[in-house]
């Protein structure tokens, strides 16, 4: 048994599904993880004899379609939730599905997270945060159970993970992602074929993006932040979409003797903002949870109502004082999410 707490409450809620429908809820700006457990848990409910659908506020990117290769995900203004069961994957409290989404439902009957901050906010609330990605857990429900993983469900799954994990080099990579990843490659997914997907289809415009955060970059804070800004009209003069913004902030953490990368998105009302750490000791999740959102250890995200140039000068006085505390030991606990 991989998670002998969770695996008999997941069979008891998948036995009372059976004949019902269910809406398999993923959060705003769906990624790797949220797409492939949607995608994986909506396959195994219809397996199982459930009728299932996914839900997203925002599309389903490009870079991810290839793991949807049939009309499974609804849209809010076209969709009815009358009789259907809700349950959240990856999104650690009630807000993250987002406000179109939020509006539309009364509440979740369960919730299937692996983010330390999740809020128990679900009838069923199956959560681990020593779980590398949510598919880490619902691959491993599903194993415990004995339920039907076909191929596409294991490359949802295998996808979760591995783009979770880095590729497999974040510290959360413990030996039960390999022997579950494992597993799932010989339940047909395939890496190679998952990375030529996630990682050889770039657009030109992705690229322009990318040269626009590169070159806004600097460092902050002795060194240690290396930070960009995306100023609004980014997307019109680069023709780059919104998910084009995925991974930018690698760039920024990557360089030498840089403790934390960040990406700053001017909205002109709004800032998105997106911290990445090499070393889970400095704990941006507790940065970004002073700005109204959440995360890892090691990657966090928020969303702040402030003109930018009021913002800018706060963030950098909070992160000195971040890493004063981080630097003195801190007086708060160790976590074990984003390990
Ligand atoms: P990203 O920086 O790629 O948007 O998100 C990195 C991590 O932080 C993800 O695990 C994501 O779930 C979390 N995160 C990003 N934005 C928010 C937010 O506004 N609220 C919360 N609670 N978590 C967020
Ligand atoms: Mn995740």
């Amino acid at each position: 048994m991989y998670f002998e707490q969770l695996s008999p409450a997941f069979g008891t809620f998948v036995d009372s599904v059976r004949e019902k429908k269910v809406v398999v809820v993923g959060h705003a700006r769906p990624d790797g993880d949220c797409i492939g457990c949607q995608v994986a848990l909506g396959r195994v409910l219809r397996a199982m004899g459930a009728e299932s659908v996914c839900l997203n506020q925002d599309p389903v990117p490009r870079r991810l379609d290839f793991l949807c290769p049939e009309e499974f995900f609804v849209k809010p203004g076209e969709w009815k939730p009358e009789g259907h069961v809700a349950v959240a994957v990856d999104c650690a409290d009630p807000d993250r599905p987002g406000v179109a989404v939020r509006d539309l439902l009364a509440g979740f009957d369960a919730n299937i997270d692996h983010h330390i901050s999740n809020t128990g906010y679900a009838g069923l609330n199956l959560v681990d945060s020593t779980s590398a990605a949510t598919a880490e857990i619902l691959a491993g429900l599903f194993l415990d159970n004995g339920y039907p993983i076909d191929p596409i469900t294991a490359l949802g799954l295998y996808v979760g993970i591995a783009t979770d994990t880095g590729q497999f080099r974040f510290p959360s990579t413990t030996p039960r992602v390999f022997e579950i990843s494992g597993r799932l490659l010989h339940l047909g997914a395939d890496p190679a074929r998952a990375s030529r997907c996630l990682y050889e289809r770039e657009s030109l415009e992705k690229m322009k993006l990318l040269e626009a955060y590169l070159s806004s970059l600097r460092l902050e804070c002795g060194n240690r932040v290396c930070l960009g800004v995306l100023p609004q009209d980014v997307f019109r003069k680069t023709g780059a979409g919104p998910d084009d913004t995925e991974g930018l902030v690698d760039y920024a953490r990557s360089i030498d003797g840089v403790d934390i990368g960040v990406i700053l998105e001017d909205r002109g009302v709004e800032i998105k903002g997106s911290f990445r750490a090499k070393d889970p000791r400095y704990r941006v999740c507790d940065l970004a949870r002073h700005f109204g959102g959440g995360g890892h250890d090691c990657a966090a995200g928020f969303t702040v109502e402030m003109p930018f140039d009021s913002f800018y000068p706060n963030l950098l006085k909070v992160l000195l004082e971040h890493f004063r505390e981080v630097d003195s030991g801190g007086d708060k606990q160790e976590t074990d999410g984003g390990k």
